[in-house]
């Protein structure tokens, strides 16, 4: 007889947060095994497919040999000047590709990581709520203490930083910020951007700014890059995807671009951790950032057609809804009588139509929900019919 050993999960597997979303998933499969017309706006994952042109460029790349062994760890020079290119038109943000540009196995991989290069056990990490999962998480597996920034409709969902108290500053040495947000669909105003740096300046902590939806704008009107802020590149980075923008979130690649000391440390952790971006991978991102703007356009048209139908339903329908300038969320609070998992469960279960709970996000997401807007016109016109019935 062999003896099975006891496997044991560690502490901090033990103490990750509860899965806010598996009752939902629960409901989800139950709806779809009993063949309900399920109208699925709870996923973030665009469904329009990736340009044929980044495509085109990734066959070819695929047979060229040289992609075929281990990339270089901080990634190919030619997608790094590329980067410091398409920040340059869209920005016009100066960035040394050897030193300030990061590439990454996409922006939930740099992320995840870079509290490991700065957050030793106790230390702090100031974390926006409602907000990505990953900020948390990442904060406690490096050891660190997140210390919640509610996000709340008063405040335009910006964190309210003088109400942070001193005692927490003094451990602070990171923080997370989100804009165009997630799930809120929040932008920030040059104003937010200023003030946060003149607090990470005085307090020495490094901002951590994640802008994976800047491209993802409507009624034309382009989200700022905080690195376009004098003082700036002095405290932080910015964390930038290819998933959202160009559709190619199954691609994984991503990049981090600004202060070259808070890009160095994490360039530290991944060359001991992972070997880099698949190099045809990277030619195909090269090829994306070269996006023709009509195609770029022709996506976010897409989303704004999306968003007009499910945001003029909602507000017909009496919802407390604002119109999301950017990101492909819809956030809106659940009408009076419902909190979110209940009011989540009325629709799917009435209409057939899924939304994800705010408080999945961090408690003061309770009372919201989340639609994304990842499902053709068509459907979005039937979902918002359904809707209509029910509430
Ligand atoms: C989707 C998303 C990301 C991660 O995207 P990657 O595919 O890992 O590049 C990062 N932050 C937010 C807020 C997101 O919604």
């Amino acid at each position: 007889m062999h003896k099975k050993i006891s496997i044991e999960l560690a502490t901090r597997v033990k103490h990750l947060p509860p899965y806010l979303f598996a009752a939902i998933d629960k409901m989800k499969q139950e709806a779809v095994r009993k063949g309900v017309d399920l109208i699925d706006l709870s996923i973030g994952d665009p469904d329009i497919p990736t340009p044929k042109h980044i495509v085109q460029r990734m066959k070819k790349a695929v047979g060229n040999p040289a992609h075929h062994r281990y990339p270089s760890y901080e990634g190919m020079l030619s997608f790094r000047e590329a980067v410091a290119e398409w920040y340059k038109k869209r920005f016009n943000v100066k960035l040394d590709p050897k030193t300030e540009v990061l590439s990454l196995i996409g922006s939930k991989e740099g992320i995840g990581h870079i509290p490991l290069a700065f957050i030793n056990p106790g230390d702090v990490v100031l974390v926006p709520s409602p907000g990505y999962p990953v900020y948390p998480v990442a904060t406690l597996f490096a050891g660190g203490k997140g210390h919640i920034m509610p996000l709340i409709e008063k405040n335009n969902y910006l964190p309210d930083l003088a109400a942070i108290p001193h005692g927490v500053l003094k451990k602070a040495k990171l923080m997370f910020i989100n804009y165009p947000n997630n799930p809120t669909s929040a932008v920030a105003s040059k104003g937010f951007y200023k003030e946060a740096i003149d607090f990470a300046a005085k307090n020495d902590i490094i901002i951590c700014h994640d802008a994976a939806y800047s491209e993802i704008y409507y009624d034309g009107k382009k989200p700022l890059s905080f690195l376009q802020m004098p003082g700036a590149k002095e405290v932080g980075i910015e964390f930038h995807s290819l998933s959202k923008t160009y559709n190619m979130t199954g691609w994984r690649i991503g990049f981090a671009v600004g202060n070259a000391d808070a890009l160095f440390g994490l360039g530290k952790i991944k060359t001991n951790l992972d070997s880099g971006i698949f190099q045809a991978v990277q030619e195909a991102g090269i090829e994306a950032l070269s996006t023709e703007e009509p195609v770029l356009k022709k996506i976010r048209d897409t989303y704004q057609e999306r968003r007009d139908i499910l945001y003029g339903g909602l507000k017909d329908m009496g919802f407390d809804v604002r119109k999301p300038q950017a990101t492909f969320y819809l956030w809106t609070k659940a009408p009076k009588g419902f909190n979110s998992s209940g009011f989540v469960a009325h629709l799917l279960d009435r209409a057939g139509v899924l939304g994800t709970p705010g408080h999945g996000f961090g408690a003061p997401g309770e009372g919201y929900i989340r639609f994304a807007l990842t499902v053709p016109a068509k459907r979005m016109k039937e979902a918002v019919a359904r809707l209509g019935k029910v509430v």
